[in-house]
């Protein structure tokens, strides 16, 4: 299998490349050259794997540059520190099927990709005797999953800005409760967007890019959105063992059209989704994208979801290049109108053809406390805010002819104003909290200036 940008000026390389490349050189994502179309009876067969036996399957048809002992191994150990032992359970509530995608180390869907991530990057950089400073900036989930990905990994050191004292605190002992020393927490006096600003400009600067070998982790990365697909095929395995149902609706709270657009890939392998159900928030950027073929953003509105406030999917990307049938030429054109004007139009039959795939509504603050008050009530499950709004969705636009899978992104626990505010209860801390507070941390605040960080980076950086 081998790779090619979006954009179409990237081609033929193979799949260890495209995961170190992260980003395409011509600025577009990178996509598998040709996405393989699996039958009833390879369905049938995958649908009797544990989790990383699974993994290994859907991943090799992706990949055909690591040998197959070292895959497997990658993907044993980053599954050994989940703590379920079904890896990504699927519960049965209400009518509805929750695929728990929270029991890695961080909590939240993330872990999924960034446990397996990390290994690779480990892998590669000892394969190629180079080293590796990753640089990212976080409002909260992604920078936790990522530093738990690396945490003591050799040839890495990871820099991840937060805002001081804007992420919550369960989100901000996260980090800065991993004392390993390839972890750098910068709290920066400043706002998510200075810092997503600072990483922007850090990464425009070429020559310092590559005097540090900068690397990203954010959900553009191939191997994220290839390692989310497994846990479709999973969640449809087990609903079929549950139910008998071939076909199933799948629910997916939405912020940077990552984890839905796993989903996607899924569907053109053959996988059986009849549709995918679009979650997003007040920052409707996608539902609006789905329902009325306009993308165009807006302001980012804080809610009970932080993890889904944006305004620009990074993803999309790589949907539309194949609503706009593949032609590199086209999408090019279609991002630079957006990257001029901030706005894209979609036609009437371009809307049918997203239909085709995909439904979508926005769930404001009120309907996702009073959806994690009423399953509650009706249950005694506590969904998280991110959860609840693929589960309003999935029940208002996913009709009763199949199984409803929705993507239980996070733990509650992770967001306790929330569901305290939705049911008067804190959640239950799982385990991996306990004494959190009392933890040794480390960190530094540090003025939320570009090249104060770029000093922090070349004393500290590999
Ligand atoms: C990141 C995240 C999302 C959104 O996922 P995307 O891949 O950006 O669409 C949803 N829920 C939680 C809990 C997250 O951390």
């Amino acid at each position: 299998m081998k790779y090619q940008s979006t954009r179409g000026q990237v081609k033929g390389i193979p799949f260890k490349q495209a995961v170190m490349m992260g980003l395409a050189e011509d600025g577009g994502l990178l996509l598998p050259e040709s996405i393989p179309h699996l039958t009833p009876g390879d369905l049938d067969a995958l649908a009797k794997y544990n989790y990383p036996e699974l993994a290994f399957q859907v991943m090799s048809y992706f990949i055909e540059d690591i040998p197959a002992a070292d895959l497997k191994n990658m993907i044993d150990r980053a599954y050994a520190s989940f703590t379920h032992p079904d890896i990504t359970p699927v519960v049965h509530r209400d009518g509805l099927y929750l695929l728990e995608l929270f029991h890695g180390p961080t909590l939240a869907f993330k872990d999924v990709a960034l446990q397996f991530l990390g290994n690779l990057f480990e892998y590669l950089l000892a394969e190629s005797g180079e080293h590796m400073n990753i640089l990212g900036a976080t409002s909260g989930d992604t920078g936790s999953a990522a530093i738990y990905g690396v945490r003591g990994k050799k040839n890495i050191n990871i820099f991840i800005l937060h805002p001081h004292g804007k992420v919550s605190p369960v989100q901000a002992l996260q980090m800065t409760t991993v004392t390993d020393a390839n972890v750098f927490n910068l709290a920066i006096e400043g706002t998510f967007d200075d810092g997503q600003q600072i990483v922007k400009e850090t990464f425009g600067d070429l020559d310092f890019k590559k005097k540090y070998a900068l690397g990203a982790v954010n959900s553009i990365n191939w191997a994220r959105v290839l390692a989310q697909v497994v846990y479709y095929f999973y969640a449809w395995g087990q609903v079929r063992k549950q139910t008998g149902a071939n076909k199933v609706y799948f629910s997916v709270p939405t912020g940077n059209f990552g984890d839905i657009f796993a989903g996607y890939i899924a569907k053109r392998m053959g996988l059986p989704i009849e549709k995918l159900v679009l979650a997003t928030n007040a920052n409707n950027i996608l539902t609006r994208f789905v329902n009325d073929g306009d993308y165009s953003a807006s302001e980012v509105h804080p809610t009970f979801s932080p993890s889904m406030d944006i305004q620009n999917a990074s993803n999309l990307e790589r949907y539309l290049f194949y609503l706009l049938e593949e032609d590199s030429g086209r999408l090019s054109a279609a991002m630079q109108q957006f990257s001029d004007t901030g706005q894209l139009a979609f036609t009437k039959e371009q809307v049918a053809s997203i239909n085709e795939v995909f439904l979508s509504t926005s769930v404001d603050n009120d309907q996702t406390l009073a959806t994690i008050r009423d399953f509650h009530a009706a249950t005694g499950y506590i969904l998280d805010p991110h959860t609840a709004t693929g589960v309003k969705a999935g029940k208002d636009l996913a009709g009763g002819e199949y199984p409803v899978i929705c993507l239980a992104t996070a733990h509650p626990a992770k967001f306790p104003d929330a569901v305290n505010q939705a049911t008067g209860k804190n959640p239950e801390r799982p385990i991996s909290l306990n004494g959190l507070e009392e933890r040794e941390r480390r960190c530094a605040t540090i003025e939320a200036n570009t090249e104060t960080i770029k000093a922090y980076l070349s004393e500290n950086a590999l």
